[in-house]
């Protein structure tokens, strides 16, 4: 019988998942958004919406709310950008894969730190990111939203063996 078989996914929906995995994270109940910053096939760093470390979370305290934003998470951008800076990652020349587009201050640290192209499947409401990434000469890639599931069979994989856990 032959096994039915999960289409492979493109290196860009497979970053766009990969952000949306990220954002899985994210504890501000108003937007969940995932970053994923990749040079040359290669994932530099990753982030989500979330407070300051050590910090009382939005879903616990309810959100911090000036001029109608929810001001207590850093963003998704920025918290890729702080994981690459911790560790002393250059992201010169990346592509930022994100679930939304980024709002006005994200799109301005991204394009201060070099980043070459960016990658959505869904908008953000007032921001001036296209501006800013157009005028800078980013290339701004808005993709469909890829599929929520993930394809993982394992009790079709023959060379698999279960733990005892594993279902
Ligand atoms: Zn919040
Ligand atoms: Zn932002």
């Amino acid at each position: 019988m032959a096994k039915k078989k999960s289409k492979r996914p493109s290196w860009d929906e497979y970053f766009l998942k990969l952000a949306m995995l990220a954002s899985e994270r994210a504890t501000c109940p108003r937007m969940h958004v995932g970053c994923v910053l990749v040079k040359d096939k290669f994932v530099l760093a990753t982030g989500y919406n979330g407070s300051l470390p050590g910090q009382p979370h939005c879903d616990e305290v309810g959100c911090l709310i000036v001029d109608n934003h929810c001001v207590r998470t850093n963003h998704a951008e920025i918290n890729a950008l702080v994981q690459a800076t911790t560790h002393g990652i250059n992201v010169r020349e990346t592509t930022a894969y994100i679930t939304n587009m980024s709002c006005t201050s994200c799109a301005k640290a991204l394009i201060a730190a070099g980043i070459k192209r960016v990658v959505v499947f869904s908008d953000y409401h007032d921001t001036l990111a296209t501006k800013f990434y157009t005028e800078s000469g980013v290339k701004i890639d808005k993709l469909s939203m890829p599929a929520k599931t993930i394809n993982y069979d394992l009790k079709s994989y023959t060379s698999a063996k279960k733990t005892r856990k594993s279902k």
